[in-house]
């Protein structure tokens, strides 16, 4: 029998996760129908149940629903509970499960598609809104010497890192605090590259041979990414792998297999 899935925002029009779950189905041999639902501002939960009801089996959640995504789940991984937000919800026998996989897609995709080793490197995040809360645990696990969440509004990076407590190299702060550092791998988790606006960095915040990494996709060189190659950064690269890799493991934690993310990566590049 064939299983349902689907992805739940509003917007969602714009939505690649249907194309990129047909093609992991399609190459893992799995009976599966994965949907796009738009559900109304306060009517996620309704959606969620609705769904369920009907047969469903998970679904992934999007902008703006992944904190009532954490309130619906009835269990959390580890990474979704440190995060507060779930990307991806899993309806079994105990109630729905809540994970949050945008975390492990970015670290997927710096360290196999990318071959940049995050051990040991000096790592700073722009933003701290729910892009930056999902990577957090991810990057410390993945064993940043240091890690630096600088944001717009200070009190919202420091409010992110609360509940990790005091940890060694772990800071939050404003822009202002970047001052001299300089970093190995440098993460913009912020929107302006939505409305290609660039980021107010200081001078130096790219070591010589980092990795600059905007989440945004589908928007070219954005501002970020130019101003980092202008500034040195070896490597300059868009959020489209963390967005493959993301859908993948939310694949896996569904129906058990792990796709092959290089063939829809190339895929969704070719496209
Ligand atoms: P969000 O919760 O709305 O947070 C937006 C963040 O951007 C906040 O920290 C905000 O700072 C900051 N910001 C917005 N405009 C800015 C500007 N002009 N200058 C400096 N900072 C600015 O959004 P989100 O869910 O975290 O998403 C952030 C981005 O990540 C989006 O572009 C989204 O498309 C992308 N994303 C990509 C993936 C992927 O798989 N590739 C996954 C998730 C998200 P303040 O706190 O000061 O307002």
């Amino acid at each position: 029998m064939t299983d349902r899935y689907a992805v739940i925002g509003n917007p969602i029009a714009h939505s690649l996760s249907p194309r990129l779950h047909a093609e992991f189905a399609r190459q893992c041999g799995q009976d599966i129908r994965y949907e796009a639902i738009l559900a109304p501002a306060d009517g996620f939960a309704d959606a969620v149940q609705a769904f369920r009801r009907a047969g469903g089996k998970g679904v992934n959640v999007t902008v703006p629903f992944k904190v009532a995504a954490l309130e619906l789940a009835d269990r959390h991984s580890e990474r979704a509970r440190m995060a507060r937000a779930v990307n991806t919800l899993k309806f079994d026998d105990d109630g729905i499960f809540g994970d949050n996989t945008d975390g492990v897609g970015l670290v997927t995709d710096i360290r196999d598609r990318l071959g940049v080793d995050i051990d040991g490197r000096r790592v700073l995040v722009l933003g701290a809104g729910g892009a930056a809360r999902g990577v957090v645990l991810p990057l410390l696990e993945a064993g940043a010497s240091s890690l630096i969440i600088a944001n717009r509004t200070p009190e919202r990076a420091v409010e992110l890192i609360a509940p990790y407590g005091v940890r060694a190299g772990l800071h939050a702060g404003g822009f202002g605090m970047l001052g001299k550092h300089e970093f190995d791998i440098v993460i913009n988790a912020t929107s302006a590259s939505l409305s290609d606006q660039g980021l107010p960095l200081p001078s130096g915040v790219f070591a010589a041979g980092s990795l600059a990494y905007d989440m945004v996709y589908g928007k070219g060189t954005t501002r970020f990414l130019a101003d980092a190659s202008a500034q040195g950064a070896a490597l300059c690269c868009d959020g489209l792998g963390m967005l493959v890799a993301q859908a993948a493991e939310s694949f896996r934690l569904w129906r058990g297999v792990m796709p092959d993310i290089a063939p829809v990566m190339a895929m969704m590049q070719h496209a």
